[in-house]
């Protein structure tokens, strides 16, 4: 029997980070992963061909609508659906297979096979060969999560999908409904509506993007209505089914709603099933979520769980960032993660970034705080880029000025958010960043006239 110093079961974000580090930190590594390419949910069926989606789909819908204004002339622009999925295929394999390249390289066993714990420190692996044991010191739990089922809707994988399918339909559905208006629900919404679409969106709550600051979610909604996405709010989306060639989609107290295709995006649940918890007792909560400590330490001696299979934002960067902190800690007896400082991004256009506080959490927690807020309208690279939608706000505690949260919809939001990380990682000012020079013409000058409006001094509006 193969015996290691750390056993990872899982190749997403979390667990082959894990491993490289803990091989970097000079242990014996194995990594059992079922699928496979290596990389999770994230590389394979998530952020990175939807990332690539994203992009392809943003081209062509300027490529058709934008260029003029820039004074570009093009005709005949048409969609080559499977270049475009075959790109993002491409992108996939690329960088899955780069991960194979890293555990090469960092000598991290490769375990193809699907992993179920057998007692302590004991994993059995069944592969295409049969059944394997191999032992571990400490086993690492980073088995991710999948999509979320809604009652009486029936996901067939083919009219009425997760978001696996809707990033592989192999053509464009004239209309898609879109069940959650999370990030899957606008990301791969917005997708299929610059590819032609119509998409309407049903929504649970009164309002898009849960957990995000509400004024950004708000002007998110209008920003999105006004592209072609068509949103119910306040809708329970009860059942669907097919009908012919369409799907009924039912929604509680409404008329339901005629579509060719439904993506189901409602949240996502950790992924234990047939893992084998009870072998060794390792308690989960009332959401099915792995119960760790501070260092990740699940309620069994020597296993440890990171990622969406425990509490918080189920988030690649999150589960990276506590793959990394428990590897440490088992190494050093030092690991930490500033749950505080982990943003958030969804991938819309304009994107919408965060990081921190909410207001909505400000004022329930009656953290006194000021807001410096400045829009895209009144820079100038957003000017000159033709993307003035959106604004950046900071919110800083009233006395101490300490920047407790920003909230940024705009053009690259998503790459402007990590100078926000960085100054609440690093307990800056509003003050502080309103007196870091910023180049100009740039957009994250807007973050620094956001940050000087906390002070009332914001100099171009
Ligand atoms: P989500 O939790 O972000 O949103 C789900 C939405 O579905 C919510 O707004 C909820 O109110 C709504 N909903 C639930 N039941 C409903 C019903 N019966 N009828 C109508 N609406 C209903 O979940 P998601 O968008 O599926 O994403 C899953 C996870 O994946 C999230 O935790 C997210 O963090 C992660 N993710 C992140 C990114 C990113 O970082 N850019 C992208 C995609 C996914």
């Amino acid at each position: 029997m193969d015996s290691f110093d750390l056993v990872v079961i899982g190749a997403g974000p979390g667990g082959y980070v894990a491993a490289l580090r803990a091989a970097q930190l000079g242990m014996s590594v194995a990594c059992v992963e079922k699928e496979k390419m290596l990389g999770g949910t994230c590389l394979r069926v998530g952020c990175i061909p939807s990332k690539a989606l994203l992009e392809s789909s943003e081209h062509f819908e300027t490529a058709r609508d934008g260029l003029k204004e820039h004074g570009v002339k093009v005709a005949g622009v048409t969609l080559d659906l499977p270049a475009m999925m075959k790109r993002k295929d491409r992108v996939v394999r690329t960088l899955t297979t780069g991960i194979d390249g890293l555990f090469r390289k960092n000598k991290v066993a490769r375990v193809e096979g699907t992993a179920r714990i057998a007692g302590p420190g004991s994993v059995v692996v069944t592969t295409a060969k049969g059944e394997e044991t191999i032992a571990g010191k400490h086993v690492l739990i980073a088995t991710g999560s999948r999509p979320a089922g809604l009652p009486g809707v029936a996901i067939d994988g083919d009219r009425i999908g997760t978001s696996t399918e809707a990033l592989s339909f192999s053509d464009v559905p004239a209309r898609l409904v879109v069940i959650g208006a999370g990030y899957i629900g606008l990301e791969l919404g917005s997708v299929w509506r610059r590819l032609g679409s119509k998409v309407t969106v049903l929504e649970y709550l009164d309002r898009i993007l849960p957990g995000m600051d509400a004024e950004l979610a708000a002007e998110a909604m209008k920003v999105l209505g006004k592209q072609g996405l068509s949103f119910t709010l306040s809708a329970r989306v009860t059942g669907a089914r097919l009908d012919g060639a369409e799907v009924v989609v039912e929604i509680e107290g409404k008329d339901p709603v005629r579509a060719d295709r439904v993506l189901v995006a409602v949240g996502r649940s950790p992924s234990t099933e047939g893992l084998g918890l009870d072998a060794v007792s390792i308690a989960t909560d009332g959401r099915g979520r792995i119960e760790v400590d501070e260092h990740f330490q699940t309620s069994a001696p020597g296993f440890f769980a990171i990622g969406d299979v425990i509490r918080g934002p189920m988030l690649a960067h999150k589960a990276e960032e506590e793959a990394i902190a428990c590897v440490e800690w088992l190494a050093t007896g030092y690991g930490h993660v500033n749950y505080d400082a982990i943003p958030g991004v969804c991938y819309t256009d304009p994107e919408a970034a965060a990081v921190g506080k909410t207001e909505e959490e400000l004022v329930a927690a009656g953290t006194p705080f000021r807001k410096g807020r400045f829009p895209f309208l009144a820079n100038g690279r957003a000017r000159t880029l033709g993307r003035t939608e959106g604004f950046v706000k900071v919110l800083a505690h009233e006395k101490t000025d300490r920047i407790l949260g920003i909230h940024i919809l705009g053009p690259r939001a998503g790459e402007m958010i990590a100078e926000a990380v960085a100054a609440l990682e690093f307990g800056a000012t509003a003050e502080d960043l309103a007196r870091t020079c910023h180049a100009h013409p740039t957009l994250p000058e807007a973050l620094k006239e956001a940050a000087l409006a906390v002070a009332g001094r914001a100099l171009h509006v």
